[in-house]
């Protein structure tokens, strides 16, 4: 078996690096592979190496826990999660409730208020229409020439009470202001 040309630069460090990191051309490794046909002793150092390099480059074991303890840990962050989703759900429910309740609130506040504007409107206004519209018919049946008087007094009321009415009011008042004076002559 002779020496061969090669076998110099094949038994540098540089050579064995990058045979290491596969980074060796085709012809090459097809070189190296000859070379360790041939030399026992690159082929048992190649071996090892191999060995050793798979070893570093394998994912490094779990430690083996005793079977309770794992069961035992995975209950308890199981039962930790399951309490920190129910206070997560606890916690979201009450802020949905607070500020259902404080809209709820507020609208019923504000209808509460209009509600009692209304019936102190209502309240105040009815006696007063009430006396009013007395007042007026007494003052009628007394005094007939009175009446349109009233009438103006009543479709003045109309255009307070109904302020959206107003125009439509003043209309009718300056319509039947126009006319009477050509019915009476
Ligand atoms: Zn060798």
């Amino acid at each position: 078996m002779s020496e061969h040309g090669d076998d110099v630069l094949i038994h540098t460090e540089a050579w064995w690096i990058r045979a290491l990191e596969d980074a060796l051309t085709p012809e090459e490794a097809r070189q190296w592979a000859a070379h360790r046909a041939r030399c026992a002793d690159c082929q048992r150092e190649w071996d090892a190496m191999r060995h050793v390099e798979r070893w570093l480059q394998a994912p490094p074991a779990v430690p083996a826990l005793p079977e309770l303890f794992t069961a035992q840990t995975v209950a308890r962050a199981t039962q930790r999660l399951q309490r920190q989703r129910w206070w997560m759900s606890f916690a979201a429910t009450l802020m949905v409730g607070l500020v259902t309740w404080f809209v709820l609130s507020s609208l019923g506040m504000a209808v509460v208020h209009l509600e009692r504007l209304i019936q102190t409107l209502l309240i105040g206004w009815q006696p007063l229409l009430g006396s009013l519209t007395r007042a007026l018919m007494g003052l009628s049946l007394v005094w007939r020439d009175v009446l349109p008087l009233v009438a103006g007094g009543i479709v003045g009321c109309v255009v307070l009470l109904m302020p959206n009415g107003v125009i439509a009011t003043a209309m009718l008042v300056w319509l039947a202001r126009r006319r009477a004076p050509a019915q009476s002559a």
